[in-house]
């Protein structure tokens, strides 16, 4: 130990959860320690919320490692990996804390392990401010699998804020070397598609968000469709828009929400789906902070963006901790940005 531990403030930039969940993740695949200080000091609740406090015994459990601090509110952390191990994990969140965030953390380090993983997470599925079921199956595991790696997930259950019990599985096969990838043009777009789905609430939701979509989007009849979901334990709205193009999928997300009206949900998605079409980039926000890690473990990538939020930003960051890399990024035009990484 000792010689290798890094230290990381989690108050840092974006300041959030993601700080944590990436030197999880970077810890793992290297081997290096850290200690993390102020976790989530700009959140309002700071500290280890059951979601973090998840991702922290899903990492150790997975490498066997030596943890201080891994209490619920706390603070601060030392984590200390033993060997990464692939296997039959099954974590609960316990809350409607967000289960993708999860699998996150323990991916990069699955994914170039020597055994298989299946693995079977619980909680929330469709949380405000995190990646839901549909953006990591359909954007996030596509690009992975581009990069070696065979990952296959099934939704089993819808969870939603504040009652959680969702519940998806995910198979990984690992590659030994992560193959680079170059994201830098969209192609032509082959397919849109808009889901409005509910749970134990009223259909009028789904078809509100749906007709204020299909206004503003213009896209034919034919890309709309409703589902109502019966097997979730609690209420739940979300509204996804799907646009495949030649060369990278990208799914956005509208998060219904007690108190804000339907046709809002779907007029700020139809305002950022609109901004992705226009600007012509593959790689939209959230899909570019969350592909840095695996390019940087593949020894390099680069991809054209919208313009770096705070969590890309922080995210270099933390990788740089971790990794002896170089992390360009570009203004190319006002909406379009260019990512461009390479090992030193
Ligand atoms: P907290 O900071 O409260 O701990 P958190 O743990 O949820 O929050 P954040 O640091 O805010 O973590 O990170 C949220 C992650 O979820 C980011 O990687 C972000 O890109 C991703 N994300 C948020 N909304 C979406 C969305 N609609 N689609 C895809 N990914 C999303």
């Amino acid at each position: 130990m000792g010689a290798m531990m890094i230290t990381i403030d989690g108050s840092l930039g974006e300041g959030g959860g993601q700080i944590l969940r990436s030197s999880l993740a970077l810890s793992l695949v290297t081997g290096k320690s850290f200690r993390i200080e102020r976790i989530r000091s700009k959140r309002e609740k700071p500290g280890l919320l059951r979601q973090h406090l998840t991702a922290v015994h899903a990492a150790a459990e997975i490498s066997r490692a030596r943890v201080e601090g891994a209490e619920f509110g706390s603070g601060q952390l030392t984590f200390t990996p033993g060997p990464v191990a692939g296997g039959a994990y099954h974590w609960s969140i316990g809350t409607a804390g967000s289960t993708t965030l999860v699998l996150q953390t323990v991916l990069p380090a699955l994914m170039v392990a020597a055994e298989e993983s299946e693995i079977v997470l619980e909680g929330g599925t469709h949380d405000q401010h995190a990646p839901p079921y549909e953006f990591l199956a359909h954007a996030f595991i596509p690009v992975i699998n581009r990069m070696g790696p065979k990952l296959e997930s099934r939704l089993e259950r819808h969870g939603f804020y504040p009652a959680g019990g969702g519940r998806f599985t995910t198979a990984i096969r690992p590659t030994q070397k992560l193959a680079k990838v170059d994201l830098l043009e969209r192609g032509d777009i082959i397919r849109k598609e808009a889901v409005a789905v509910v749970s134990r609430l009223p259909g009028r939701i789904a078809e509100t968000e749906i007709g204020v979509l299909k206004s503003q989007l213009s896209w034919e009849d034919e890309c709309f469709a409703i589902q109502e979901v019966k097997n979730s334990p609690g209420p739940g709205n979300v509204l996804t828009c799907l646009i495949e193009s030649q060369c990278i999928t990208e799914v956005f997300t509208g998060f219904g929400e007690r108190g804000v009206p339907a046709s809002r949900v779907a007029t700020l998605l139809s305002d950022e789906v609109r901004e992705y079409l226009s600007s012509g980039v593959p790689v939209g926000r959230h899909l570019a902070d969350q592909l840095m890690i695996p390019l940087a473990l593949a020894g390099g990538g680069s991809f054209r963006t919208l313009p770096l939020t705070r969590h890309s930003t922080t995210n270099i960051e933390v990788i740089k901790k971790f990794l002896d890399v170089e992390i360009t990024v570009t203004e190319e035009d006002r909406l379009i940005w260019c990512v461009d990484i390479t090992h030193k």
